[in-house]
């Protein structure tokens, strides 16, 4: 699947993200942030004015200093720096044998309000789940955008967050017991699991499999409904667990409920008033 996407969605989307070089593929030579967080456009902008292959991934660029191309034309002071700069940066680069990753720049609750049409740029590159049908759901874009990252376990969850070298509290602040991880905090945490179960039984195995078993097969109405239902549990006890986090803050299971409810009866009012 091929997705086009406008200069502001792309420059968006560089902006959010931070990319750890593997292989140099996926990544773009001069326009992705690879080089020590910042792209080669932004480190010599002169030189990219320049160059004849703009749109070469890292690792053709780096194959026979192929990004110098072009550069032979460079001739004031300014463009000479800037190439000592970049070729000082790009010299030190090795590539790896793993795919590049792409990690995200905001974390936990930061920044969750982005347009769905920057979110569609990334389906075609997860083709291991029906990511289509997450993106055609009954439920706010930063709901599906969550379902996204939950499902791919990009989560900041304590794991994750120790395993990069941060400080937090290892336990999960649902249930106080277990170490948090994202499965445990959505599916085992006997919190979560009480919420799950004032719905549906919750028989976890893997995030996707777990997921889709939850939604139900795809096209009827019924299943619709409980694809949103899932979205907004999913997304209300994430909520949750960052209001204990951050706000220190707690509601019980019952009160959790009566959000999420009101979350739902909220997303059909304003799409229904959207539709008349
Ligand atoms: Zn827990």
């Amino acid at each position: 699947m091929t997705i086009h996407h406008t200069p502001t969605e792309l420059e968006l989307f560089r902006t959010c993200t931070i990319i750890s070089l593997g292989n140099g593929q996926r990544t773009r030579f001069w326009h992705d942030r690879w080089l020590q967080g910042k792209s080669p456009k932004e480190i010599a902008p002169d030189l990219y004015k320049l160059t004849w292959r703009k749109n070469e991934n890292v690792a053709a660029s780096l194959t026979n200093g192929q990004w110098k191309r072009g550069l032979r034309r460079l001739s004031t002071t300014e463009e000479i720096n800037q190439y000592v700069e970049l070729w000082g940066l790009v010299r030190e680069v090795q590539l790896g044998d793993q795919p590049d990753d792409i990690a995200w720049r905001f974390l936990a609750n930061g920044m969750y309000s982005l347009s769905l049409a920057f979110l569609l740029q990334f389906v075609g590159a997860f083709t291991d789940h029906d990511w289509p049908r997450l993106w055609a759901s009954k439920a706010e874009n930063k709901c599906m955008f969550f379902g996204w990252l939950f499902l791919q376990n990009k989560l900041w969850t304590a794991d994750r967050i120790l395993k990069h070298g941060g400080q937090t509290n290892a336990t999960c602040s649902l249930c106080c017991s277990t170490a948090e991880t994202v499965s445990q905090m959505m599916a085992t945490c006997s919190y979560a699991m009480q919420v799950w179960n004032s719905f549906a039984a919750n028989n976890y195995r893997r995030l996707k499999r777990w997921w889709t078993s939850m939604i139900g097969t795809v096209g009827t109405q019924a299943s619709k409904q409980t694809e949103q239902a899932v979205i907004y549990i999913a997304w209300s006890i994430w909520k949750e667990r960052c209001r204990r986090v951050f706000d220190s803050k707690a509601l019980n299971v019952p009160q959790l409920m009566a959000l999420i409810k009101q979350d739902i009866h909220n997303w059909h009012t304003v799409h229904n008033l959207w539709e008349e």
